[in-house]
């Protein structure tokens, strides 16, 4: 390229940050995606002394908006998303003057690190240039216009992801047994107004704390009367938003419940430790900084430590499931995928897939969002593969777009539904495996550090399990 082309740089455009002083002045929305954990989250951010409003706005006008504003070839979460931002400033809801928007950003090689610049450039076309834009991030990226993580809000955080993960299991499995409708839900909100009380009154996230809750609510659940009878078991997996964000799936967990089917959804801790436990594996495959590397090993021991607890508390009632600790999961990726692939949710989807058909979730909905590459590759494009080691699976990519009708993605889980019921009755058996060697990760997961940071794909001997195709 010419000397001359390289010197020209594009002006840049200005836009309004979002200073400290706005967290007194300004309402900060920010889209909903997982509604059991975002309302404590919410709540941790309004002690913190910030005004935060959680959108729930919906319907088909929020992606006629995104496609208004930002290129459609964009990834379906982003389009939504800024979708429902403009929906909301233009529905004269709120003082334009005195609001702010909130995004992620991961900080990955995904889109997802961008958004905000989309969002930015919809925001000054649809008029509401003036509005400025907050990045969630732990990545250090805008620094200018970020939330400011102080050490009560990240132990906040961290602590309600958790909670909502527990009550997000345990409301599941036990919601579609219930003998009074609405039992299960009820200790929800029991826990989610328990759990705000204890942030305000600074409680509720030490260790002891989160022992003492996460037992509590299991013992919560555990005396629910329920009747258990045979159900379709179905599990969730996908690309984080369009996974959790009901305005995402068109209601998808709604959906299911109504289908008769019990639903597991792989907790939101799981992506925060996958991206944790991908800060070590870069510096492993690609080199960095030793100080850095042991920085996430520490962050993934301090939540390590906290998810152990959770999985204990639950496992102490015969009646419930404790879900499976991250280090378990994590090892299931052996054989299926390598653990450089971490665009997107990467080798968690798979090894989501795999853990969900081992644990008797044989049917699974891959909920897979317009644009998305990364997750096309780990979601779809792995399921053949699992399929050849387990073929009691059933798994059904969905695509979750602006022109896909509501209609046609139910139509699909339901062709599902319809094979698991047969085989629930017992009228068709699942293919019969092929004859080869062993499943593989029947092994036990490893423990300790090994387990958290297995060694990096470059230092695996080429004929590992690993490689084998
Ligand atoms: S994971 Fe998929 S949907 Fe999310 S930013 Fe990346 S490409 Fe887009």
């Amino acid at each position: 390229m010419s000397d001359i082309y390289k010197s020209i740089k594009p002006a840049p455009v200005p836009y309004p940050r979002f200073t400290q002083e706005m967290k007194a002045t300004h309402t900060i929305l920010f889209p909903q995606m997982a509604p059991i954990h975002f309302a404590m989250i919410s709540a941790a951010m309004s002690q913190e002394g910030y005004r935060t409003k959680i959108l729930e706005n919906g319907g088909p006008e929020v992606a006629q908006e995104g496609l208004k504003y930002v290129h459609n070839d964009t990834c379906y979460p982003a389009l939504l998303v800024i979708g429902q931002f403009i929906d909301a400033l233009k529905s004269g809801e709120h003082d334009l003057a005195h609001t702010a928007l909130m995004i992620t950003q991961t900080g990955g090689g995904c889109r997802a690190s961008n958004y905000i610049h989309l969002l930015r450039k919809a925001l000054r076309k649809a008029g509401f240039g003036q509005v400025p834009v907050l990045s969630l991030n732990f990545s250090g990226l805008e620094r200018d216009s970020s939330l400011r993580f102080t050490l009560p809000l990240v132990r906040k955080a961290i602590a309600a992801v958790f909670y909502g993960d527990e009550l997000m299991s345990l409301s599941n499995q036990t919601r579609p047994y219930e003998n009074s409708p609405g039992a299960a839900d009820a200790l929800i909100k029991k826990w989610q107004d328990e759990i705000c009380r204890q942030f305000a009154a600074k409680r509720g996230v030490s260790k002891r704390d989160m022992k003492r809750n996460f037992a509590a609510i299991a013992a919560d659940y555990a005396a629910l009367p329920i009747t258990r009878v045979p159900k379709v078991k179905v599990g969730v997996v996908g690309e984080i938003y369009v996974k959790y964000s009901p305005l995402g799936n068109s209601n998808l967990e709604a959906f299911l419940a109504a289908e008769g089917c019990e639903v597991n959804l792989p907790g939101l801790m799981g992506f925060v430790q996958y991206c944790i436990v991908n800060g070590s594996q870069t510096v492993k495959l690609y080199g960095g900084s030793p100080a850095v590397k042991k920085m996430y090993e520490l962050v993934f021991d301090f939540v390590a430590a906290r998810e152990k607890l959770m999985v204990q508390a639950i496992a102490r009632h015969p009646g419930l499931t404790p879900p499976g600790l991250f280090t378990h999961t994590m090892a299931l990726h052996e054989g299926f995928i390598g653990l450089g692939a971490k665009m997107g949710e990467g080798w968690l989807l798979t090894s989501e897939m795999v853990e969900l058909v081992k644990s008797g979730f044989a049917s699974i909905v891959c909920a897979q969002p317009f644009g998305c590459l990364p997750n096309h590759v780990v979601g779809k494009g792995m399921i053949q593969k699992i399929r050849a080691e387990y073929p009691e699976a059933n798994i059904t990519p969905i695509d979750y777009d602006p022109s896909a009708t509501r209609v046609n993605q139910e139509n699909r889980i339901k062709l599902m539904i319809a094979v698991a019921r047969e085989r629930l009755e017992g009228a068709v058996e699942p293919a019969k495996a092929k004859a080869g060697p062993p499943r593989r990760n029947t092994a036990p997961a490893p423990t300790g550090q090994a387990a958290y940071f297995p060694p990096a794909a470059s230092s695996v001997p080429k004929n590992s399990a690993r490689y084998r195709k």
